[in-house]
């Protein structure tokens, strides 16, 4: 794993599965109102965008053109931002659904994509990723040259992508989320972040995640030890523990930016974050 202080990528997760506006009026749910959150998040230092659609309900769904206007939309706002699409099975199961979005071209085509290698259970849910279902999808990113953003909620799933590796279904660049503090998973702690990122194939990048109010605290460990930060809407929608505040992304980027700035760890800008991470320039204009 790196431990190097590169500048800071922050990925965030823009809009998610789970909560809706009645939970905070401040999750993006339409193409229109993600690409502007996604825009004004840009400016306060967001590189990656892991993105969710939604339909008019605030349903997630499957749907590759609600997906492509988004990252159109996206892509016209904020040319060089990384873009990641959600692969979850936690609500659409086949894999048709899941990896429809690795099927578009051109400016619609999204950088990255979530592949969570290993199942595990959420406060309510399942979410379900049988070993053939991981294996389709990461072959499915080979083909496309698609780099999958490897989400990692327990050291198991950092051995079963070192398996991967080992059997040529994983290449390089190698970029991992680790998400910690999910009911169902390894709970937030110094240890078990540094266990984490320690045990990385050693020219991996990562992330730092905590799910709900675990985030803040995370995030800040992730900053101290070199990581790089997930953030945003879909983990956590509470800027404070005692969960008085309704958290917007632009507060919650804002928040991490400051921190990474009095820890003297610059912002990466989206075309840093390529290099860092070893992407190309964007799809459709490169
Ligand atoms: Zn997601």
């Amino acid at each position: 794993m790196s431990f190097n202080k590169k500048p800071l990528i922050i990925n965030l997760a823009i809009t998610g599965n789970v909560p809706k506006t009645d939970d905070n009026p401040n999750i993006p749910i339409t193409p229109e109102e993600i690409a502007q959150d996604c825009e004004r998040c840009r400016e306060l230092g967001v590189s990656t965008v892991h993105v969710h659609a939604r339909n008019e309900d605030e349903e997630p769904v499957p749907n590759p053109d609600l997906f492509a206007e988004i990252f159109e939309r996206i892509r016209e706002r904020c040319p060089e931002m990384i873009i990641c699409s959600t692969t979850s099975g936690r609500v659409y199961t086949s894999f048709e659904e899941r990896s429809a979005t690795l099927e578009l071209n051109g400016i619609q085509k999204p950088d990255m994509a979530s592949l969570t290698l290993g199942s595990n259970n959420f406060a309510r849910e399942a979410s379900v990723n049988a070993p053939q279902m991981i294996q389709s999808l990461a072959e499915r990113m080979l083909e496309r040259k698609i780099v999958p953003e490897l989400e990692v909620f327990e050291p198991g799933m950092i051995d079963y992508s070192k398996y991967l590796l080992k059997k040529n279904k994983l290449d390089r660049p190698l970029y991992y989320n680790i998400l910690l503090g999910n009911l169902g998973t390894l709970q937030s702690t110094p240890l078990n972040l540094a266990r984490m990122a320690d045990s990385l194939p050693d020219d991996a990048e990562w992330g730092g995640a905590g799910i709900g109010t675990s985030q803040f605290e995370v995030n800040c460990q992730s900053i101290a030890m070199g990581g790089h930060v997930r953030v945003g809407l879909e983990d956590n929608i509470w800027m404070d523990q005692k969960k008085n505040q309704l958290a917007s992304n632009p507060k919650l980027v804002k928040r991490l930016a400051d921190v990474a700035d009095a820890m003297n760890r610059p912002v990466a800008s989206p075309q840093q974050a390529r290099e860092i991470i070893g992407l190309g320039p964007p799809p459709g204009q490169g």
